[in-house]
């Protein structure tokens, strides 16, 4: 098994996690778009958004809302993108659940990779 976010979920491969709960955490995107660029993950392995199971909602709406207040207070912004990028025809490079949090400050250009 070779999925990225399944080690970094394990902790085979170190990573500063921002947030965590039960079912989802969060870390700092390695090519971010923005200062700040995060990514909340799922624990457990599922493909994409569609294979998320309908209960764990609660969790990654927690998961999202409190890595935005963490990030928040060490690299302020104004507004926020939510991503998700879900199959290879729509820019999904990694295939296991994610949804990018892309910080927004007046005046600043993105560098998007994502679609
Ligand atoms: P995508 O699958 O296109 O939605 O995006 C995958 C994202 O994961 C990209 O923005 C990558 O920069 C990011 N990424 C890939 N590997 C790592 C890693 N080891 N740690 C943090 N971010 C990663
Ligand atoms: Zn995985």
């Amino acid at each position: 098994m070779e999925c990225i976010f399944c080690k970094i979920s394990k902790g085979e491969i170190k990573s500063r996690k921002i947030y965590e709960n039960k079912n989802f955490f969060s870390i700092f995107d390695i090519n971010p778009v923005s200062e700040g660029h995060s990514l909340v993950i799922s624990k457990e392995h599922f493909e994409n958004f569609l294979d998320l199971r309908n209960n764990l909602g609660d969790d990654l709406i927690e998961c999202v809302k409190e890595t935005i207040s963490i990030i928040k207070k060490e690299k302020p912004f104004e507004g926020f993108n939510l991503v998700n990028n879900n199959s290879e025809v729509a820019g999904q490079i990694v295939k296991h659940f994610h949804l990018h949090i892309i910080p927004r400050r007046k005046g600043e250009k993105l560098k998007s990779h994502l679609f």
